[in-house]
């Protein structure tokens, strides 16, 4: 439910309503806009009599929001959200590049691969160290020792880093990690969203390649329902019958997710595309569909890449991308 308040409402009435509506086990998120503020109130409302907080001189109107989202809901927080992560922030007309390997191998790839990123421009360092792989013998990653270089990589370049978790068990080594990612297999893995809901760090939630959109705003709802609000969503494109690309990208998700809710969006076009030609036009893509950010898999030596080699581009490519995707943004200004 939403409380839509009168323009420079009475400071008294209004503690005075916040107050009653505490006391009926409400918890209130306050939306401050220049001309309005919005109450979302979260909780059970059903035995909030509408009319008598309607009929209040400083209340403009009450509605119920139908969806089953409610804090993930644009009508709950007509404001954009602004998730920061370290001096990073993204969403609210903050744009950022999140870059860096699929997979951390060595000291020297991910530190040599978060220099040249950082110097490229992007915001945030990636790293993936444990790692949903199809093949159980295929490369898991370098798990607790991956995090110990993804922080190394942090600390020589000052880039605050985001890297997935697979199970809850795996929480205590994340803490000095900036952002959490769950990825594509883990976005219905509720009882992880439960716990990471308790967290007060930023979560990259990523899209199920066969999930809609409202059950990544679900997904997504768990994370706010348990008091995180810290969330960024990540369309990685979702699996068609097409096959010249490894996952269909599905651009419209990204102003569909704009009018639907106030998080940020953040598109992967490396995943959605699976082809490291195809990344720079499917970013430019992005960024014009209104993005908040792109995450992009750069690797030193794609050919020998331990995971995801195909789809990974070089530094340069992405110092490239970089410098277009900034133009073009200034240009969507116009
Ligand atoms: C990743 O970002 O490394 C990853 C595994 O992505 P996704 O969960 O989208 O497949
Ligand atoms: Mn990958």
């Amino acid at each position: 439910m939403v409380v839509i308040l009168k323009e420079n409402p009475d400071p008294k009435q209004l503690e005075n309503l916040t107050r009653w509506l505490k006391s009926q086990d409400l918890v209130i998120h306050s939306s401050n806009g220049i001309h309005q503020t919005v109450l979302g109130l979260v909780g059970d409302t059903s035995r909030i009599d509408i009319d008598l907080i309607k009929a209040l001189d400083i209340v403009e109107d009450v509605v119920r929001i139908q969806d089953p989202f409610k804090s993930a809901n644009r009508k709950f927080h007509p404001l954009d959200t602004v998730v920061e992560v370290g001096p990073a922030r993204i969403g609210g007309g903050n744009f950022a590049l999140i870059a860096g390997p699929c997979s951390i191998e060595s000291e020297e790839q991910i530190c040599s691969i978060a220099e040249a990123v950082k110097k490229s421009g992007a915001a945030i360092l990636r790293g993936g160290v444990f790692k949903p792989r199809t093949s159980p013998y295929a490369f898991q990653g370098l798990r607790a020792e991956g995090i110990k270089l993804l922080l190394e990589a942090k600390k020589a370049t000052g880039l605050p880093v985001v890297t997935e978790i697979m199970d809850i068990s795996q929480l205590d080594l994340f803490g000095e990690i900036d952002m959490i990612q769950v990825g594509a297999r883990n976005m219905q893995n509720f009882e992880l969203l439960k716990q990471l809901g308790k967290s007060d760090k930023p979560v990259l939630l990523k899209r199920g390649f066969a999930s809609t959109i409202k059950e990544l705003l679900m997904s997504a709802e768990y994370i706010l329902a348990g008091g995180n609000h810290r969330v960024i969503l990540c369309e990685r494109g979702i699996r068609t019958f097409e096959t010249a690309t490894r996952n269909t990208l599905d651009l419209a998700a990204v102003p569909v997710l704009h009018n639907l809710s106030h998080l940020p969006v953040v598109v992967d076009p490396s995943h959605a595309t699976g082809v490291a030609k195809l990344v720079e036009p499917m970013t430019m893509a992005a960024v014009a569909a209104g993005c908040d950010g792109v995450m992009i898999e750069v690797h030193n030596d794609p050919a020998h890449a331990l995971c995801d080699g195909p789809q990974s581009i070089l530094p340069e490519n992405f110092d490239a991308i970089a410098r277009r995707s900034l133009i073009l943004r200034e240009a969507l200004k116009k």
